[in-house]
């Protein structure tokens, strides 16, 4: 566990109001939680009852005195507090109520706490598959996913346990005390006085000494750490004779583990001393005054008994809430952090997506105007410097260029992953921004280089383009792509599972699902980066013409590599440093000396 991560999300009051989001959740329950916390206290008082009676129990019979016991609160429950049995009896019935009452209150809180895990799942991940592409190009996806997942559980544990402990412990310690001073004024002063201290003192000791093993864990990692490089560089180590220069940095390191170690071990004996002098000197002092008020008549022996367990008991909840209190804290934490991501993803505007929207046709003209661009978290790197592009309705552009240049990043734009820095994009007249994101995304379709099918079958992975398509359309797209006969030959067909679970496909069939995937969409505008990873002769043809019919009559953008694309393109933009700085056909490209020319040279654009 990384101790910074964990100290980063600790929970800050300043920020109380990202809290109050929180309660968007709750308020369904707050009747559920009134009743739990009911419930909770109720237990509480029970659990302090049975100690009394416990107490009652080991005392009975060496006291002469029950005349007191009328004018104790025991008495409202009419129980005859010298009769063994009927105590008996009164503490089954007590336990039986309890176990009824924690039963129940373990369900009710169970039933809350995942129904409001089930909303809150559902926001993250809505929030964060509605995060604008930036989001996702500045954080490692698995990180994000182990970081909201691992919040989900510590809110989990507030509103499950953490909670519930707390008031438990807290009635449990108040109504202790008060029942403690009822036995014995004198008495509870000189427990609290001492016990609560030590106690208290006890754990910030045990965090200091957790703190130092810590330490000496990390030192140890560190001189792991050596070992290991000298031995993956062996080759260099040797050869330079490095041997006694690494041996004296390996003693150096472990010199450094004993001298913590060795401190570790003087504090926890320390701590050890400290238990045994203090934590039980002060429990004898407690026992010791008790015994001699009894003795001297002072306390009746059931009092005392009832005294010593339930001192235990509140000891025990002192001990308690601080880890309580320090799950509540990482759990406010979390629910700050993970409400901040939803507020994030709530505030974006190119994700902004809660007006309802039309079905759309994206019929004009694709548009390019002095569009420039810069990666938000790469603000000093200008990667396109005013582009100008047209693409008529229906005819096809090929993208080339060194890679690098931006080829991507013009798709992308296209997409509205990003918005220009400045300069603008427009289909038919219209600015990308003016669409609807998810009408305008509607009628594209984007086919990647790198083809990730998702965990299922076949159909259902061709079915992603349109998820309300008939067999026989997906059969249809299936057969135009090519796919169809490859499919066929698995035995399950249509039915085989793909992916990490599954079959795996060649990179002409996924590109192949892919193609399908497309055609099955029917979009207004095909967005292809075209796959530099050779394929053989036969599954390349028939990717190709697979290309050429879902390409009919769309307007399309190619990031193009091949040169039979590029020569089946209704024209050729040459991107280079920012800039496109040639436009034409293959032929007309050639005849200029330019960047165009020295790609086909240098077979950066594939002769295949
Ligand atoms: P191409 O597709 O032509 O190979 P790209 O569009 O992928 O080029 O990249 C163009 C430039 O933008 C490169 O210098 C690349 O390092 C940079 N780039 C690409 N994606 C990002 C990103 N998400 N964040 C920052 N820089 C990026």
């Amino acid at each position: 566990m990384d101790s910074t991560k964990e100290e980063a999300r600790k929970f800050n009051w300043k920020n109380w109001s990202t809290i109050r989001q929180m309660g968007r959740y709750l308020k369904p329950h707050a009747w559920g939680y009134a009743l739990g916390v009911l419930i909770i206290s109720m237990s509480g008082v029970l659990t302090l009852l049975v100690t009394r009676l416990w107490g009652q129990l080991g005392g009975v019979g060496t006291t002469t005195d029950s005349q007191s016991e009328l004018e104790s609160p025991m008495a409202l429950l009419q129980i005859d507090m010298q009769n063994l049995t009927e105590i008996g009896w009164a503490i089954l019935i007590v336990l039986g109520i309890q176990a009824a009452l924690s039963f129940s209150r373990v369900l009710l809180f169970a039933k809350m706490t995942e129904d409001m895990m089930m909303a809150m799942r559902r926001d993250a991940f809505e929030s964060i598959i509605s995060m604008p592409m930036r989001f996702f190009d500045t954080r490692r996806v698995g990180d994000l996913n182990s970081r909201v997942s691992s919040d989900i559980t510590a809110i989990q544990d507030v509103f499950t346990t953490t909670l519930a402990e707390l008031i438990r412990q807290l009635i449990i310690i108040v109504g202790g005390i008060l029942a403690l001073l009822y036995f014995s004024v004198t008495l509870t002063l000189l427990m609290l006085a001492t016990l609560p201290v030590m106690i208290l003192a006890a754990m910030l000791f045990g965090r200091f000494i957790r703190k130092l093993s810590k330490q000496t864990q990390d030192q140890v990692a560190d001189s792991n750490t050596i070992v290991q490089e000298t031995l993956t560089g062996i080759v260099s180590v040797k050869s330079f004779a490095n041997e006694v220069w690494e041996l004296l940095r390996y003693i150096d390191s472990i010199r450094d583990i004993r001298k913590l170690a060795m401190r570790g071990a003087i504090w926890r004996g320390a701590f050890a001393s400290f238990i045994i002098l203090f934590i039980f000197g002060a429990i004898t002092l407690v026992i010791f005054k008790g015994a001699e008020l009894m003795v001297s008549g002072g306390l009746a022996s059931e009092h005392f008994f009832t005294f010593l367990l339930m001192t235990g008991l509140v000891a025990g909840s002192i001990g308690g809430i601080a880890a309580q209190f320090s799950a509540l804290q990482r759990g406010l934490g979390a629910i700050e952090s993970l409400m901040e991501l939803m507020k994030e993803s709530q505030e974006d505007i190119i994700t902004k997506n809660d007006q309802p929207w039309e079905p759309i046709k994206l019929s004009g003209a694709i548009q390019f105007k002095k569009v420039k661009f810069h990666y938000p978290n790469r603000e000093d790197v200008e990667v396109l410097n005013g582009i100008d592009l047209n693409i008529q309705p229906g005819k096809r552009l090929a993208l080339v260029g060194p890679s690098g240049a931006g080829k991507s990043t013009i798709a992308s734009l296209l997409l509205r992953f990003h918005d220009p820095s400045s300069g603008e994009i427009s289909i038919g007249d219209t600015p990308l921004s003016h669409f609807h994101l998810t009408a305008l995304r509607r009628r594209m379709a984007f086919v990647p280089q790198e083809v990730i099918l998702f965990g299922g079958d076949i159909r259902s992975n061709i079915a992603y383009g349109k998820h309300d398509a008939t067999d026989d359309e997906i059969r249809a797209a299936a057969e135009k792509a090519n796919a169809l006969d490859f499919i066929k030959a698995f035995p399950e067909g249509m039915e085989t599972v793909v992916g990490e679970r599954g079959v795996q496909l060649s990179g002409g069939q996924r590109q192949r699902i892919a193609i399908a995937r497309a055609i099955l969409r029917d979009p207004d505008i095909l967005i292809l980066d075209e796959a530099t990873s050779a394929l053989d002769a036969s599954s390349e043809k028939e990717v190709q013409l697979a290309l050429d019919r879902l390409m009919e009559n769309r307007s399309s953008l190619i990031i193009a590599h091949r040169l039979s694309t590029i020569k089946n393109a209704d024209s050729i933009a040459v991107l280079s440093g920012g800039k496109i700085q040639e436009m034409g056909t293959h032929e007309e490209l050639l005849a200029v000396d330019g960047v165009y020319k020295r790609l086909v040279e240098n077979q950066e654009i594939d002769l295949a």
